[in-house]
């Protein structure tokens, strides 16, 4: 995790990018212009409060299900206004658990982690419930109280969080799952949504952080979405509000998040839960959170979709969302392609038994925050495709390294999909690296370009 000065330092980049983003407005089309608010009263004292809201223990970020409910259940307190009841199992026969807080007559329904490696939403309920339960008396606690009643079905996969993959155990992606209803989470969620039958719905999702806003060169942090309720695309009253709450999201976020703040692609899928609901009437926002620079555990990430969360419920509750322009949140650009982790550009292919060829790499990683696990995409010229990362290796051989297991394993393949683990030398025969690269990337070591 972070140190809080690192901390301080992510977030001061990200404010730092502000007048960035300002100037490419200037050369933008005129929809961007539209001048943001700024964000509540309250927000600044919250965020110095959060590190008391910060529930411990999940990070790193693929915990399972015994260990996330372990984390909370204490602050699940009958006497802080909690109730807790299981309504289901997973394929695995893991429990679902409806949480239920506040006694007010807007419902709101918020869901996380659908897809089983996206933990970033249920670790902001875990702090959600912290600050419910023991801030009670702080005036956003009191308006969610009065106002709201706030239903919660954390970590929908919990099967699929117990190996940090995407979909369930029955291999089946659990948000397209909406409308067969074939898995027992998909049929919980829905069961749960027809009881509660909420006004507001929270659809909180991780995407890649390779995703750029627009065509910019900024990745997305935070991509946010009001579902259209079918593929017509309209607007219709439901959605009008959804779209004003995510619209104080980005009000929430923009002095931390300035042009790292997009809106996710509105093709409606007839088979998300997310679209569906805004089918069933639920106002509904899609929270993917994508990546910071530097964050690899998506700490950071972590208190700003706090934050932001907050502020739209808060909303909700006090109906400040009402007259919110709507252009807050269509002048987000649509996130972009997604980019590829890392480019190896300039060198030289040296395979031993073959003849040397030109040749750049594109490496993607598993995890690719923290830039572990990396495998080889691609082979080629890649001189105009771009990266989140680009080593200068011009001059230099790439060289396969040996394999796990040294001299007897003999050296790795450099091949499409192979692992990456290879060094940029001086000579074809690798007997000078100047940098390596084996499965994970060492950002702290000096990247080749600079120096020689
Ligand atoms: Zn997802």
């Amino acid at each position: 995790m972070p140190k809080p000065t690192t901390l301080a330092l992510l977030l001061a980049l990200a404010a730092c990018v502000a007048p960035v983003a300002a100037q490419e407005t200037a050369a933008a089309p005129a929809a961007e212009s539209t001048p943001v608010p700024p964000p509540p009263a309250w927000l600044p004292a919250m965020d110095a409060l959060y590190p008391e809201l910060r529930v411990s223990g999940l990070d790193p970020r693929d915990f399972d299900a015994e260990h996330w409910w372990q984390a909370v259940t204490p602050l699940l307190d009958r006497s802080a206004g909690f109730h807790i009841e299981d309504i289901g199992r997973s394929a695995e026969d893991r429990p679902l658990r409806h949480v239920r807080w506040g006694r007010g007559k807007t419902r709101v329904l918020l869901w996380s982690q659908m897809h089983g490696d996206e933990s970033t939403g249920t670790m902001v309920l875990a702090d959600l419930f912290r600050f419910l339960g023991e801030h009670p008396d702080h005036p956003v606690a009191a308006r969610l109280r009065a106002n709201t009643t706030l239903h919660f079905l954390p970590m929908v996969n919990p099967d699929g969080a117990a190996r940090f993959q995407r979909r369930n155990t029955q291999g089946i992606d659990i948000n397209r799952d909406a409308r067969m209803l074939a898995t027992p989470e998909a049929r919980a969620l829905k069961a749960l949504h027809d009881r509660v039958r909420p006004a507001y719905g929270f659809n909180l999702h991780d995407q890649s952080p390779g995703y750029r806003v627009g065509d910019s060169g900024r990745g997305t942090a935070i991509a946010l979405l009001a579902p259209p309720p079918s593929a017509a695309n309209e607007v219709d009253p439901a959605r009008a509000r959804a779209i004003e709450v995510a619209a104080t999201i980005r009000i929430a976020l923009e002095p931390y998040l300035a042009g790292h703040i997009a809106r996710w692609d509105e093709t409606f899928n007839p088979r998300a839960f997310g679209d569906l609901t805004a089918q069933w009437g639920t106002s509904t926002v899609l929270i993917e959170a994508g990546g910071i620079e530097g964050d690899p555990q998506k700490q950071a990430l972590r208190k700003l979709h706090f934050l932001g969360l907050l502020a739209a419920l808060d909303a909700i509750a006090g109906g400040s969302h009402a007259g919110t322009p709507h252009a807050l949140y269509r002048d987000l650009p649509e996130n972009g392609e997604p980019w590829p982790d890392l480019r190896v550009v300039g060198g030289t292919l040296a395979i031993p038994g073959q003849p040397p060829v030109r040749a750049d790499l594109l490496v993607n990683f598993r995890h690719p925050l923290s830039w572990e696990d990396g495998s080889i995409r691609d082979i080629g010229d890649l001189a105009d495709t771009p990266a989140r990362r680009t080593i200068d290796a011009s001059g230099l051989f790439v060289v396969p390294a040996l394999a796990a297991g040294g001299e007897a394993a003999g050296p790795c393949r450099i091949a499409i999909s192979a692992a990456a683990c290879f060094h940029l030398a001086r000579d074809p025969e690798g007997r000078d690296p100047v940098w390596t690269l084996r499965s994970d990337l060492d950002t702290a070591q000096p990247a080749p370009g600079a120096g020689h």
